[in-house]
């Protein structure tokens, strides 16, 4: 039997884990610029807490879990998402009493949905969260976060959307006027919709049958439900991502898929990646963490689709810097790879950030020049039995047309250095600074032979 993975279930072959971690870096750092931490959750939890937090009427609880008895026959369930786990993990540690959270988080999550090009059953999501914090001020920084990750991504095509939903009493009153509304019109409704007439009349705005969108589109406007203080609330927001400069559009018929939600909501999309189109969504909480069992605690936070953002990165002609070796260590006969595995600890140790690739496996000369070539190094290091006898190597730069240099060993680091430093000034390298081998390399004695 020939394994498969499972359908929905994605590899990140190496060809593409380089830009999936170039954008997870650049992420983490701006989310960590702004004072958030990370927490880590675990992947299973109670079932309970799912039905109980996203809420029983929702695509997600209703059939899009990966529910099974664990062998103690307890309910237990792959998330979905974060939030949920995060408030647990919260409440579980106390870190709500009395105090504000500014948490992070990122890995897969688990929806069995229909696969297809952007939506997978294992898929992957960063994570924002803001505890204890009323807002509205948190609710614009937490946007205007995000809008700062996809200028530091080099995103376009994204624009916002944003609606309130009030507090419970609103959507109580609204959702009175819109089972009047769509009561009225029962027979024109879908399959879908009479039954979220009785249990969740709000997700029949939500509803992308395009037979229902005419009936939708004269439907109540939950805007005009707000009540003062939310409405004061949603003024403010929009006060302060004008004068932040972001662009949106209050759209009323965003009501986001999970029930937790009250207040603020918004949601990133694109264009350009078809009909999966939403890369960060998110909103305001102020009810969960009360509802879990811990004390009341406003809360805010987003949820962003790594795939979707990954794709819409190279849609954008994102690259991810080379991941090639700076060096490959050609080392031809026994005497030369025992020489080559002491350099290369040498240089690793000189050099701080340098990648190496010694050359395993043996080969001639030419092979093993060959997959140094292929390698994407920038300099091949020779080493024969001449070079062996007289304590040098051969230097050989692979991607300009500089002639090889016979370089003694005393000296390798620092010239190694130097060269890479100025590859990087003239753009042939990427790093970042905090990588920067020759900066690195100043502070170190220099290179000694053990
Ligand atoms: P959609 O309307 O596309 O189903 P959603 O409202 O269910 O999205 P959220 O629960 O808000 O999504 O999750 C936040 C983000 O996670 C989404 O904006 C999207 O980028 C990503 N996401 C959600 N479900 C999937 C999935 N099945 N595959 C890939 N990415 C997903
Ligand atoms: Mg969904």
């Amino acid at each position: 039997m020939k394994p498969k993975a499972i359908r929905g279930m994605n590899d990140v072959l190496p060809e593409a884990s380089g830009t999936w971690r170039f954008v997870e870096t650049i992420v983490r750092e701006v989310i960590e610029s702004y004072g958030y931490q990370e927490i880590r959750v675990p992947i299973l939890e109670q079932t309970e807490l799912f039905r109980r937090s996203i809420g029983e009427v929702t695509d997600i609880v209703e059939k899009e879990m990966y529910t099974f008895l664990d062998r103690n026959e307890e309910s237990v369930t792959m998330r979905p998402e974060a939030t949920a786990g995060m408030v647990r993990a919260g409440i579980s540690h106390g870190l709500f009493h009395n105090q504000r959270q500014k948490l992070w988080t990122a890995g897969p999550m688990f929806r069995y949905e229909k696969p297809q090009s952007g939506r997978y059953r294992q898929f992957h999501q960063i994570d924002v969260e803001a505890m204890g914090y009323a807002g509205p001020d948190v609710d614009a920084e937490l946007i205007i976060m995000s809008a700062r990750m996809w200028q530091e991504l080099g995103l376009s095509r994204l624009v916002l959307e944003l609606n309130s939903l009030g507090s419970l009493e609103t959507r109580r009153k609204y959702r009175e006027s819109l089972v009047n509304y769509f009561s009225a019109v029962k027979s024109k409704l879908d399959e879908d919709s009479i039954r979220r007439l009785e249990q969740n009349p709000l997700r029949i705005l939500d509803s992308k049958n395009p037979d229902m969108q005419e009936l939708i589109a004269d439907a109540p406007i939950m805007l005009d439900y707000l009540d003062d203080e939310s409405a004061q609330h949603f003024t403010e927001l929009k006060v302060l991502l004008d004068a932040a400069g972001i662009s949106y559009s209050v759209n009323p018929r965003l009501v986001r898929g999970l029930d937790y939600y009250n207040r603020t909501v918004f949601e990133w999309a694109t264009d350009a990646l078809g009909s999966q189109g939403a890369i960060c969504a998110g909103g305001r909480y102020d009810g969960l963490v009360e509802k879990l069992g811990g004390r009341s605690t406003p809360a805010i936070g987003w949820a962003m689709g790594v795939e979707r953002l990954v794709g819409l990165f190279e849609e954008c002609g994102g690259k991810a810097p080379d991941a090639g070796p700076d060096v490959y260590i050609v080392a031809v006969g026994q005497a030369a790879l025992v020489r080559g595995f002491e350099i290369s600890e040498n240089l690793r140790e000189a050099i701080a950030g340098i990648r190496i690739e010694l050359n395993l496996g043996g080969g001639s000369f030419k092979s093993q020049l060959k997959r140094a070539d292929k390698s994407g190094a920038e300099f091949a290091l020779v080493l024969g039995d001449d070079e062996v006898a007289e304590n040098r190597a051969g230097l050989k730069p692979l991607r300009t047309d500089q002639d090889q240099a016979s370089v003694a060993l005393e000296h390798l680091a620092v010239e190694l250095a130097g060269r890479l430093r100025r590859n990087e000034d003239s753009g042939l390298d990427h790093r970042s600074a905090d990588q920067d081998p020759v900066s690195t390399a100043k502070k170190q004695t220099g290179y000694t032979r053990a």
